[in-house]
């Protein structure tokens, strides 16, 4: 064994960069929840009533067999010049090196006139509760009409067939993925499956049943989640002295400002930019364990995606939406390319699978339009 790895956090990151080192290094992994790591972009399953389990990434034997030490109990701080992670009941955990994948909290505000049936979602245990709260509720309501939101408002209506609604701030749902067209038609689709969205309106202040709108009218809220974004976390960082900004900063070997401290995931700020998308996790998970086995490479973030199946509808958005707009309509779909300078910067898709893999490669190339004409 060359030495020993230390691991905060249980999520995509922090099991993708335990499970390529654990061949080489003395590997502890330290889960801050009481459950296995498990697959968090499904959740949402645990809501409907599948068992927690069932989205566990592996059994605990998977680790045994990898050689990977589960730690469950949460970092407090750590112990730079000691070399060590200093455990919430007290036990040490040393580090040759250290990779922090802390992840990150979900956002909201507290909302005057109301104090219970609040929740955010981030964690399996949020997951739970919010599903006991819905198994007595008769409306829920989502403050966001982001992806998450979305997604959440749509599950909860098939599920637990009560009023639900979404309300966004921004001019319309999905803004920084989606263009107004498209954002309408998904729109139109969801209303059609019984989630009734708000935008250009913000919450205000709630009652025990109700939730009051900017505009002054209000809708039903037995239940209400917000999901109106993440914060890097980055709490255990900023208490070591590591430089944290928005997030915990790295430089492009996703080294902290301790050569010895790496971070991956949605905890980490690079060049200014934060992340929040599993296959970032992923692929800083395995960049991290590659720099600590010896890779040099910089670290090059893969162009963003967002895929969603919402009320039937499949939507894709890759890239940026910049630059000027070329739409391609077929009978029911819709392929929307945005093009700078002569170069693709982003695709909307919707309902246009058969150009998936195409849209994928054109991104950040030449434009070519007859690879759009297909639809
Ligand atoms: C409902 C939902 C749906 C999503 N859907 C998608 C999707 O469709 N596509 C997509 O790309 N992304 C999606 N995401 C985002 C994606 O899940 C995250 O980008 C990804 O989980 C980030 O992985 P991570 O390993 O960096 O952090 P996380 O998954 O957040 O894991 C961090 C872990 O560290 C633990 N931790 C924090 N502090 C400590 C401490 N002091 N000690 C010990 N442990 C600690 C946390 O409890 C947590 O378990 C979704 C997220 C949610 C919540």
């Amino acid at each position: 064994m060359k030495g020993k790895i230390a691991v905060i956090g249980g999520g995509i990151a922090g099991v993708q960069a335990a499970s390529s080192l654990a061949k080489d290094w003395d590997t502890t992994l330290i889960l801050g929840e009481n459950h296995l790591p498990y697959y968090r972009m499904r959740i949402e399953e645990v809501i409907a009533g599948a068992e927690p389990e069932s989205l566990y990434m592996h059994p605990a034997a998977w680790y045994e067999e990898k050689g990977i030490h589960l730690i469950h109990d949460r970092a407090s701080s750590i112990d730079r010049e000691g070399h060590s992670v200093v455990l919430e009941d007290g036990k040490k955990v040393p580090y040759d090196k250290l990779v922090i994948t802390t992840g990150s909290n979900a956002f909201s505000f507290p909302l005057e006139g109301r104090t219970g049936n609040i929740f955010s979602l981030r964690t399996m245990d949020d997951a739970l509760n919010l599903r006991t709260a819905l198994l007595s509720a008769d409306s829920f309501t989502v403050i966001g009409g982001g992806l998450l939101g979305l997604e959440l408002a749509y599950s909860v209506s098939q599920s637990f067939h009560i009023p639900v609604s979404v309300i966004e701030n921004g001019p319309y749902i999905l803004s920084r993925q989606l263009d107004e067209d498209s954002a309408r038609m998904l729109q139109e689709s969801l209303e059609r499956s019984g989630v009734k969205v708000f935008a250009g309106v913000s919450a205000d202040h709630a009652d025990d049943t109700l939730l009051y709108l900017s505009d002054g009218t209000s809708v039903p809220a037995a239940v209400i989640c917000f999901s109106i974004g993440v914060r890097c976390e980055k709490t255990i960082a900023e208490d070591a002295g590591l430089v944290t900004d928005k997030g915990i900063v790295v430089n492009n070997g996703l080294c902290t400002s301790d050569p010895d401290i790496l971070a991956a995931g949605d905890a980490v700020e690079l060049d200014g930019r934060t992340f929040g998308l599993a296959m970032h996790a992923r692929e800083m998970g395995m960049k991290a364990a590659a720099v600590i086995n010896g890779d040099t490479t910089p670290y090059i973030p893969s162009e963003p995606s967002a895929l969603l199946k919402v009320g039937g509808i499949d939507v894709a958005s890759l890239g940026s939406m910049t630059g000027e707009k070329n739409v391609f309509e077929g009978s029911d779909s819709r392929v929307t390319v945005f093009v700078e300078n002569g170069t693709v910067r982003g695709i909307v898709l919707i309902n246009a699978k058969s150009v998936m893999a195409a849209a994928r490669n054109a991104v950040g190339k030449g434009y070519d339009e007859t690879v759009f004409r297909t639809v």
